[in-house]
């Protein structure tokens, strides 16, 4: 039997490095030697219990690599080729499903979450789950897939006009897919805030328009840059002073979108009044639902550039020690096994 090291969720607080079997493919699925996995908050969640998972599961979810074996039935990806990976798997028959709103399925299933994932040498995954990177397109920037495919649905949602100014709050990895994109959209104007003069910076190379520090108050004030408002606002941090800070900014007509994931049972507080007088639009967004194909083609076209964005890059035995004390200063850690 050939074994393989894995990163394994096996009760809250215990996450360890494994040696396990190599899995092998079953009908329509495919063994991937995984090249790179990005952390995500979700797997921090994971490791201290706030998420609902069946352990023992070998976590990370943002993934690709190389197909190395393929199972019965699949017949268009074989050995060698380079894949990222959906980690969302529906199950197309819940009222959600037939109503054509996957991602809000009810019994979404995700590799990594609560079946195997990438934080391991070889990850089994259904062919459906698999999108072929072209060429041009690296492992590394792969694992970028999955959250660049989540903030394209963000975009979709958030509705940007050709020539609206748009604000993107937090400039972490998220917030610098964000702002990529919204100027992709046709966005006049981007303005990424953020209070770590590092990530100003980025966005700023990255090319955002105007950065601002929150502790230099509301650009949306009468003198600041975006006096009058921001047509849309997007919330990519998830704490309850910048879900407030977006609405504020937003201008009469305008649109904000809560992306920032916020604890279940946290609150914020809202005033009714600004959402009437300004007549505004709260929107959240869920997953990727069919936006991981696009997703490929931006990076393929380069379109958006998420190299920058990778600031870290550690082995599987380290990965337990960083989701227990993560490094600081990073803005997205990449696992390479
Ligand atoms: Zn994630
Ligand atoms: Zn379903």
């Amino acid at each position: 039997m050939q074994t393989m090291r894995a990163v394994v969720f096996e009760a809250p607080g215990e996450i360890a490095v494994r040696e396990r079997a190599i899995p092998q493919p079953l009908t329509d699925e495919v063994l991937i030697r995984v090249a790179a996995c990005g952390i995500c908050g979700t797997d921090r969640h994971i490791m201290h219990g706030e998420f609902a998972t069946r352990p023992p599961v070998v976590i990370g979810h943002e993934y690709a690599g190389t197909v190395v074996a393929v199972g019965p039935g699949v017949a268009d990806l074989c050995e060698g080729d380079p894949v990222a990976v959906d980690p969302n798997i529906v199950c197309g028959q819940c009222r959600p499903c037939l109503r054509g709103q996957v991602h809000m399925c009810r019994n979404l299933a995700a590799l990594g979450v609560n079946q195997d994932g990438g934080f391991a040498e070889y990850a089994i995954a259904p062919r459906k789950q698999c999108h072929r990177l072209p060429a041009g397109v690296s492992l590394r920037d792969g694992a970028m897939v999955e959250p660049l495919a989540c903030c394209i649905h963000g975009m979709d949602l958030a509705g940007v006009r050709t020539g609206d100014r748009v604000a993107v709050i937090g400039g972490g990895a998220i917030g610098q897919l964000l702002a990529q994109l919204a100027r992709l959209s046709g966005a006049a104007t981007v303005l990424v805030s953020d209070m770590v003069a590092a990530r100003r910076k980025l966005a700023r190379e990255l090319g955002a328009d105007l950065v601002w520090d929150p502790a230099d108050g509301d650009p949306t004030q009468c003198g600041g840059p975006l006096a009058g408002g921001v047509d849309v606002v997007i919330e990519a941090v998830g704490s309850r002073i910048t879900n407030s800070q977006a609405i504020a900014w937003a201008a009469p007509g305008g649109t904000v979108l809560w992306f920032g994931v916020t604890p279940p049972g946290h609150l914020v507080e809202v005033e009714p009044n600004l959402i009437f007088e300004k007549e505004l639009r709260i929107q959240g967004a869920r997953i990727n639902p069919f936006t991981h194909g696009r997703a490929v083609d931006l990076l393929a076209a380069r379109r958006v550039n998420v190299a920058p964005l990778i600031t870290l890059e550690i082995g599987l035995e380290a990965l337990p020690g960083e989701l227990a004390n993560p490094s600081p200063n990073q803005t997205k850690i990449v696992v390479v096994p």
